[in-house]
């Protein structure tokens, strides 16, 4: 593969840590790498990374920051753009807004985001009392008044698995879901954890995180909340490609050096099946680079 013009022996779309990482790594093979990223994102949005090896706290900001300096300092090309369209034919042509690049091998890191009900001062307290994680934020709300709010019986099953790891104080708010009879009865009667029914409109508080105000005016009293109303996929600009994906036609599947269905293209960070962390998404990255390198060299 020429190094020159719009052609790369990589391009890596999505400035996620598994982009980023990737990114480190071919660069400093000596490999012709181009980032492409429209900016914002999960991680750069994360106020605060607590459990990254080597870093008591980190917010996700700097986090990327720091990966966008490294990967440049070692000649990656990092563009400001968004990827709108991926196809292949002998290699893969990736067309953005401003222009297309070409490469015979693609990383997708572009994530995903998360479905959120429409709550009045959720900035506000986004990270800071309202988590969505519990790999990452559950650990902060140890001992705290918990609402664990959701659609779905995932909540339900939330719901006790942090009662069981964080605290006893804690309450389940279901939206658009109705429980089983005998699963009400085991969270209720058994686990002795009150179950809500309702829409929740605004999150009540000033400095710290008071309740929950419901559509008709119930106001659930939490210290913290922790949301699970799951997350859809960044791949629009994947829809032409022939990927395959897990059971509910949803993650992309890919092999154990995060190589997907399509010979050539690797997907690494949230938007394949496992868990959804920063230093997952980072070790995989790495996989994918060393993997891409290995195949090259053997072009
Ligand atoms: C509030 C919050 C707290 C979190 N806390 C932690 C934590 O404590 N520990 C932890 O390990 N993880 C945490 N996470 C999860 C973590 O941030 C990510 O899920 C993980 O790092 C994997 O990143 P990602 O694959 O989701 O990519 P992202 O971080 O979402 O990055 C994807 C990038 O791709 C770009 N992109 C998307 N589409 C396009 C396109 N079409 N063209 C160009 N660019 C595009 C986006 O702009 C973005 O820059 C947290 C997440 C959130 C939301």
């Amino acid at each position: 593969m020429e190094k020159d013009g719009n052609i790369y022996e990589c391009i890596i779309i999505g400035a996620g840590p598994g982009g980023l990482q990737a990114a480190i790594h071919l660069a400093r093979y000596n490999r012709k790498v181009l980032l492409i990223d429209r900016g914002g994102g999960r991680t750069t949005h994360a106020p605060h990374i607590l459990n990254y090896l080597g870093f008591s706290e980190v917010s996700g900001k700097d986090l990327i920051t720091a990966g966008l300096e490294q990967a440049r300092s070692f000649g990656v090309e990092i563009v400001r753009d968004v990827v709108t369209r991926v196809e292949k034919k002998d290699v893969f042509t990736v067309h953005a807004m401003e222009t297309q690049y070409q490469a015979p091998f693609v990383i997708v890191s572009a994530g995903a985001v998360d479905r959120q009900p429409s709550l009045r001062n959720l900035g506000r307290f986004f990270g800071k009392g309202f988590y969505t994680c519990v790999d990452c934020d559950g650990h902060l709300t140890t001992g705290r008044k918990l609402l664990v709010m959701g659609n779905s019986m995932n909540a339900a099953r939330l719901v006790v698995g942090m009662k069981k790891m964080y605290t006893d104080d804690i309450a389940l708010l279901l939206t658009d879901y109705v429980l089983p009879d005998d699963d009400r009865q085991i969270i209720e009667e058994e686990e002795n954890i009150t179950v809500y029914s309702g829409q929740p409109v605004a999150l009540l508080g000033e400095e710290e995180l008071e309740g929950v105000l419901l559509a008709d005016d119930r106001v659930i009293p939490c210290r913290a909340v922790m949301a699970g109303f799951g997350w859809r996929l960044n791949d629009g600009f994947l829809s032409d490609l022939p990927l395959d994906r897990d059971r509910e036609n949803f993650k992309i599947l890919t092999g154990s050096s995060n190589e997907s269905s399509l010979p050539g293209l690797y997907v690494v960070g949230a938007m394949k099946p496992g868990h959804s962390q920063a230093i997952i998404a980072a070790g995989q990255g790495a996989a994918a680079a060393i993997d891409i390198n290995n195949q090259l060299l053997a072009l």
